[in-house]
């Protein structure tokens, strides 16, 4: 199983509090345990992952956003990734939508206005100081989108033309969505995917790597600009 952050910029928007938002939210796997009314919470919404190939040649199918996007309901909503802290908000219901012809999953997200931080995250969203979203999610096997195998098993190289044909992987075998984090701009070095676990590295092969310490801790991450200079 690889683990995977994937950062993008995202689209944070308002959106109408409706009766339906409520009925999701007390529908939740672990629903609230007191009932929550429309005047107790905020709720926003944005696009969270999307099928557009993306920095570090990594796509989800189409076919398989429906599925993301039910793996993110109930999902907790974190700030850059820091699960030592308590979430911030929590992920429910959305829908996929279009935007530059690709599909994206855009669930909603509420927070409650009782919480002392409520506010101040309130106005980091509406005034756009938190500008991307990243998700991190687990999936099965980096399947090549030349031969279909493994692509750390096959002789193709994520981000190299084939003919015309751009070779990159698809996530197959998505299995969890273990949180979305909202963060700053440029917060995370490389934007894109971050390789947390050993067996990661392999997806990564061939590509000058970098060492980044972000938050306390270390992560290795693909040097983008290095590495798209080389194959141009
Ligand atoms: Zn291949």
């Amino acid at each position: 199983m690889l683990l995977q952050n994937l950062s993008h910029p995202t689209s944070l928007q308002n959106t109408p509090q409706t009766e339906q938002d409520l009925s999701e939210i007390r529908a939740l796997p672990n629903p609230p345990l007191v009932e929550l009314k429309d005047e107790d919470i905020h709720v926003r919404r944005c696009r969270l992952a999307g099928d557009a190939i993306d920095g570090h040649f990594g796509c989800f199918r189409t076919s398989d956003l429906e599925r993301l996007l039910q793996l993110t309901h109930g999902a907790p909503a974190l700030i850059g990734h820091d699960r030592q802290s308590i979430a911030v908000a929590r992920f429910f219901g959305g829908s996929i939508e279009t935007h530059n012809g690709h599909h994206y999953i855009t669930p909603k997200f509420f927070w409650p206005k009782a919480h002392s931080q409520a506010e101040d995250f309130r106005v980091l969203l509406d005034t756009g100081l938190i500008t991307e979203a990243s998700i991190a999610f687990t999936f099965k096997k980096p399947a090549c989108s030349i031969c279909g195998c493994d692509i750390r098993d096959c002789e193709h190289e994520p981000g190299t033309m084939y003919g015309k044909q751009l070779c990159h992987y698809w996530y197959d075998g998505v299995d969890r969505v273990l949180e979305g984090s909202f963060v700053y701009r440029g917060s995370e070095p490389g934007t894109g995917i971050l390789a947390t676990m050993a067996d990661a590295r392999d997806v990564i092969k061939g590509r000058k790597r970098v060492t980044i310490r972000f938050g306390g801790k270390l992560y290795e991450a693909v040097a983008i600009e290095e590495n798209m200079k080389s194959e141009i």
